[in-house]
C-alpha cells in the first residue's frame, strides 16, 4: 500500500479543513487570533503513515498517549519520512505525550517527546529530567495535567497543589514549565470545566509567568475550550476517524 493511499489522503484533507474551519470559527466567536491555537492531531490508534500523510498536509504537532506505541510509531514515521512520501516533508515533527503517564514510562518518553502534557505528580519530574539528560536533549515542555473533577482514575492534579508540582518543574533546567491541561469531565459541561482551567491557569501564571499555555479541548468541545483561552487542541477522532481500540 503506498504512503499517500489517495482515498486516506483525500479524508484527512477534508476532515483537516473542517476541523480548522472550527477552530478558526471558534477564534473569531472568542476574538482570539487563530495562530494563538496550536492544532495538535492525536493519533492513538492509528498507522504511521497517517502520520506522515498529515505531516504533507503541514500538522507538524502529534500527540500519542501511550509510550510502547508513541515510541514504535515515531521510528516508523521518521523512516517513512526518510524514504520519502512522494513529496517533501521535512519540517521536523514535534511529538506531544497526552496520556497518563507510568513513572517506568518518563525517562523512554523523555526521549523523543517535545512535550509531555500529562505530568500530575512529583514522581515523574526527576525521571523526565534524567530522561532529557541521559538523550543529550536541549529540554522539554512540560505541562501540569489538572483535575477538574477530582476523580484520581483520570489523571491530574488536584488545583490546589497545581503551584506546589509547577516549582518542582520549573526548577529542573531539562524542562520548560509551559502551563496546564485538561480534560473536560464527562457528563458535565465542559465550559464550567474550562472556565475552572483557566482561574488555575492565571494562579499558575502569577507565580510562573512564562507559563501561559493552556491544553485544553477534544474533537467534542474544543469550541468551548478554545472560549476559554486554550492553547492547543488535542484533536483524533474528528481527523483521523474511530478508533477500534478503546482508550481511557
Ligand atoms: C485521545 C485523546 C484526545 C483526543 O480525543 P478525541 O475525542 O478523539 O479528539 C485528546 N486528549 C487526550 C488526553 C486523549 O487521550
Amino acid at each position: 500500500m503506498a504512503l499517500l493511499d489517495g482515498e486516506r489522503r483525500a479524508e484527512l484533507v477534508g476532515s483537516l479543513g473542517a476541523v480548522r474551519a472550527r477552530i478558526a470559527n471558534a477564534c473569531i466567536a472568542a476574538g482570539r487570533d487563530a495562530r494563538a491555537v496550536t492544532l495538535i492531531a492525536v493519533t492513538k490508534t492509528h498507522p504511521a503513515r497517517d502520520v506522515a500523510t498529515l505531516a504533507t498536509l503541514g500538522v507538524l504537532d502529534i500527540g500519542e498517549s501511550r509510550d510502547q506505541e508513541a515510541s514504535a510509531k515515531v521510528a516508523e514515521v521518521a523512516e517513512l519520512r526518510r524514504t520519502g512520501v512522494g513529496e517533501r516533508s521535512e519540517a521536523e515533527l514535534r511529538w506531544h505525550f497526552v496520556g497518563q503517564l507510568q513513572s517506568r514510562k518518563a525517562r523512554s518518553v523523555a526521549t523523543y517527546a517535545h512535550a509531555v502534557h500529562s505530568v500530575d505528580r512529583p514522581e515523574l519530574v526527576e525521571p523526565l529530567a534524567a530522561g532529557v539528560t541521559r538523550a543529550e536533549r536541549e529540554g522539554l515542555d512540560v505541562f501540569i495535567q489538572v483535575s477538574l473533577d477530582g476523580d484520581p482514575a483520570r489523571g491530574g492534579v488536584l488545583g490546589d497543589d497545581v503551584l506546589a508540582l509547577a516549582d518542582a518543574v520549573a526548577a529542573r533546567s531539562q524542562l520548560r514549565l509551559r502551563g496546564v491541561m485538561a480534560v473536560a469531565p464527562m457528563d458535565a459541561d465542559p465550559r464550567a470545566a474550562f472556565a475552572d482551567l483557566a482561574g488555575v491557569s492565571a494562579r499558575l501564571r502569577a507565580a510562573h509567568p512564562q507559563a501561559v499555555a493552556i491544553s485544553a479541548g477534544m474533537s467534542a468541545d474544543l469550541e468551548e475550550a478554545i472560549a476559554h483561552g486554550s492553547t492547543h487542541v488535542r484533536v483524533g477522532s474528528a481527523l483521523l476517524g474511530r478508533r477500534t481500540q478503546v482508550f481511557g
